[in-house]
């Protein structure tokens, strides 16, 4: 096992959720209201514009978190990944996000559909989208990528936890290949570079494939030509490749790697410097990840505390 462990699993959890709260602001912005807003770009948790994404303040993460949180917490109590007891957490947290309008962070419509059926008892195995491409699965996924050793493992539990709310093969393909590229990095010392290759051998849609083969080949080439190229919107068609590309265009710079995703616009910011934001935390560990971020970052005692119980947990029974 290697000794800085701890450090990476930290990084992984506090890299999302930096990532997603400061990708909230710039979510769906026109890129007329992006330069009215944000005339010199996004650089640290600000304030969203007048009336967008509800009441959520510089800082506060978004339901990207809520629900990777959840997943890291089912893995502690479950000793890995049950998808009945995750969905039954995932009903419960839809139920108090659909009860009180100011407890929604903005729960995408597959999740919200996914989860309501939860909540009515429909089985997890029935309950997911067989339609959908939205990146909901992903943008949870990397405390599978933690929890898991060998990477094969990992991506077929990532495939296993995407099924409650997202059942369409690319999505349980693009979740197993995040998940693959966390555990190569975190577990067996994989450079970003090695790590996204590799994991192209784990998934099992050529479509998809090949999108994040683009990701990899265009990784040194400008943004403004590759958020062109791969897109940068909500399907895991483009989201999900777009923040593998954010995560390879600087891979020795976290806050490079997210506030590029952060100031992609027009894109779903949020869950691309959520994945964007992981994946790098994985590579670089805590002494990539700017004491700044992590002091203004809601609920980091929390996550500090859930990433040492996952730790303690994947070494007792990750494999
Ligand atoms: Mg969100």
């Amino acid at each position: 096992m290697r000794k800085d462990l701890k450090s990476h699993f930290l990084a992984t959890l506090y890299g999302a959720a930096i990532g997603d709260a400061l990708g909230v602001p710039s979510e769906g912005l026109t890129i007329t209201m992006y330069e009215k807003y944000f005339p010199n770009g996004i650089h640290d948790f600000v304030p969203s514009p007048p009336g967008l994404h509800g009441s959520l303040q510089p800082g506060q993460y978004s339901d990207d978190t809520e629900q990777l949180l959840i997943l890291a917490n089912s893995l502690v109590q479950d000793k890995g990944l049950d998808i009945h007891n995750f969905s039954k957490r995932l009903a419960n947290w839809w139920r108090i996000s659909a009860g009180v309008p100011s407890m929604n962070r903005g729960i995408g419509k597959t999740s919200w559909a996914g989860c309501r059926k939860l909540s009515l008892g429909v089985s997890p195995f029935e309950s997911g989208s067989q339609y959908s491409l939205s990146n909901g699965s992903v943008m949870r996924v990397a405390p599978i990528g933690l929890f898991y050793r060998n990477p094969r493992n990992s991506s077929s539990k990532a495939r296993v936890s995407s099924i409650p709310t997202h059942d369409k093969r690319e999505c349980k393909e693009a979740a197993a290949y995040i998940a693959s590229m966390i555990s190569f990095m975190v577990h067996l010392g994989k450079s970003p570079l090695q790590a996204a290759k590799a994991s192209l051998d784990m998934i099992k849609d050529k479509r998809l494939e090949n999108r994040f083969k683009k990701a990899i080949r265009y990784r040194k080439q400008k943004p403004e030509k590759v958020a062109k190229i791969l897109g940068t919107r909500q399907t895991v068609l483009q989201s999900v490749p777009y923040a593998v590309y954010c995560f390879l265009h600087n891979q020795t710079s976290y806050e490079k790697a997210v506030l590029l995703a952060v100031n992609s616009i027009p894109g779903d910011t949020d869950t691309i410097s959520c994945i964007t934001g992981a994946l790098s935390g994985a590579h670089l560990g805590m002494k990539g990840i700017p004491k700044k971020f992590i002091k203004n970052l809601e609920d980091q005692k929390r996550i500090r505390s859930l990433g040492n119980k996952l730790l303690s947990k994947a070494a007792q029974f990750g494999f």
